[in-house]
């Protein structure tokens, strides 16, 4: 059976559900496609479900920190992993419910679920459906990598995804990865009871920001008693009577770590491996991302990649910009680009890490002659008023143009705080308007203009 569209939409990610209503409001004829839960990761295993865990395990940690607030609690707090998961549930349910019901209810797309593959350049499979289009985005996003470690495929682990289905507290989760999944992840079981061992192949944990962020964040992590291993390389793997044990190939520590559960957490790959992508002649990297333009088209006129499989971003929010950009370039004859992007994310271990743009690493091996404001959060009258000042903040620019290059918040309020020097970047404007902005008391922002007034030399 052959169906004919103006347009088909692979993936109801971050990116496919907003471009599909945006088309067919522009009168076309629209198919999408999900194979799986409505909504992608963000909704189903991402921030979604994480978040709403973390501001759980948050609630537990205050619980346990209540009596340097002068509240006593009539007995020690008590997790109830049960209702901890149910309240993720009911918040994830009910976005994934509002993706469905709102693509359902939007006049001109037709809903198809089923796994779709390439037939042509101009044709996708689903199951016994044969769909045509001169238009096909994909935005099939990705999974999380299982890493090759001998005896691995004989032990039960987790991923993020199963990590969802979870009701109770590990005895003791180990955690391969120290990057951005696995942090959070480490925090959250800590605080929920869990003994938590994080393991990382690099010498230190999120090797991708600056060594002091790094050293901070370890720092947090250890302060709640997560066992951190850095440059410990997972060999092995086997199951013991009581969950799992790991051989590691490090200089320091113990060569063998056990633990209840494990959960795996190294990194993750496109779902484009098996998606017919030779049929319909579009091109990918060694690592299976599809190749894109500025504009995010393919090298195949007509089909374009947008979110997570592209490699140009890994966020809910890079995803949703890659839908603004098809879309502007598209129905609005507004170019935009990917290249007009400034990085931006959150770590959300607590207290969070904002990030905007380079690290002070990156700004001075980009040649830039940098000048760098740092603070600690103990500086902060607000941090310190709720009682939560551990990280800093810190603060790169230009010396010549004045430019903001790079930004890291690592403290309370610090994923939103990085949003004033993330808007003033994109103004273009220089670090010397923030110093000239009143900034309310008590707030961490309040203190950005002081950073700034302290700048020293790299
Ligand atoms: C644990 C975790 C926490 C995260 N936290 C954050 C966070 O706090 N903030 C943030 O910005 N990002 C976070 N992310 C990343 C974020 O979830 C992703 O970047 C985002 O979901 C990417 O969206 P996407 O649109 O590329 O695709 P996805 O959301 O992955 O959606 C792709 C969809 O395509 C479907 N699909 C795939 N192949 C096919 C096919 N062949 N046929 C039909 N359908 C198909 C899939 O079933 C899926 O529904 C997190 C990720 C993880 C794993």
């Amino acid at each position: 059976m052959s169906q004919r569209y103006d347009a088909i939409v692979i993936g109801t990610g971050q990116a496919g559900p907003s471009l599909a209503r945006r088309l067919a409001g522009a009168g076309m004829s629209v198919a999408i496609v999900e194979r799986g839960l409505f909504g992608g990761t963000c909704v189903n295993t991402g921030c979604i479900p994480t978040k709403t865990m973390v501001a759980s395990a948050y609630a537990a940690h205050l619980a346990f920190r209540s009596a340097d607030f002068g509240v006593d609690l009539p007995g020690p707090p008590a997790v109830d992993m049960k209702r901890v998961r149910a309240r993720k549930d009911a918040i994830v349910n009910d976005n994934r419910g509002g993706v469905a019901s709102s693509l359902r209810g939007t006049s001109g797309v037709t809903v198809v679920q089923g796994h779709a593959r390439f037939e042509s350049s101009r044709e996708v499979r689903v199951d016994d459906r044969v769909l045509t289009a001169e238009r096909i985005f994909v935005n099939v996003g990705g999974r999380a990598v299982v890493p090759s470690i001998p005896g691995l495929d004989r032990v039960p682990f987790l991923t993020n995804s199963s990590m969802m289905g979870v009701d109770f507290v590990p005895p003791h989760l180990v955690i391969v990865g120290g990057s951005y999944v696995g942090l959070e992840f480490g925090q959250m079981y800590r605080r929920f009871g869990s003994a938590v061992t994080i393991v990382e192949a690099s010498p230190r944990l999120i090797a991708r920001e600056d060594p002091d962020i790094s050293d901070a964040i370890r720092d947090i992590l250890e302060r709640e008693g997560i066992a951190v291993r850095t440059g410990a390389t997972c060999i092995t793997a086997e199951k013991t009577s009581s969950g799992v044990r790991l051989g590691v190939d490090c200089a320091d520590g113990a060569p063998a770590i056990e633990g209840s559960h494990l959960l795996v957490a190294v990194g993750r790959r496109p779902n484009t491996d098996d998606l017919g992508l030779g049929k319909a002649g579009v091109e990918t990297d060694a690592r299976g991302y599809i190749l894109v333009d500025d504009e995010l088209r393919t090298n195949v006129p007509g089909i374009w990649a947008l979110g997570d499989c592209n490699g140009r971003g890994a966020f809910t929010h890079t995803s949703y910009n890659d839908f603004e950009i098809v879309a502007a370039n598209l129905l609005d004859h507004d170019a935009r680009r990917v290249s007009d992007r400034i990085t931006a994310y959150a770590l959300y271990v607590d207290p969070p890490l904002g990030r905007a743009g380079m690290t002070e690493t990156e700004a001075k091996t980009s040649g830039h002659r940098i000048l760098v404001g740092k603070r600690p959060m103990t500086k902060v009258g607000r941090a310190v008023e709720k009682g939560e000042s551990l990280g800093f903040m810190k603060i790169v620019v230009d010396a010549d143009s004045k430019a903001i290059l790079g930004a890291a918040i690592l403290g309370v309020g610090g994923d939103e705080v990085v949003h004033v020097l993330l808007d003033v970047m994109y103004a273009k404007a220089p670090y010397t308007l923030v110093q000239r902005a009143m900034h309310i008391h008590p707030t961490v922002a309040e203190l950005l203009p002081t950073v700034l007034g302290e700048l020293q030399p790299a």
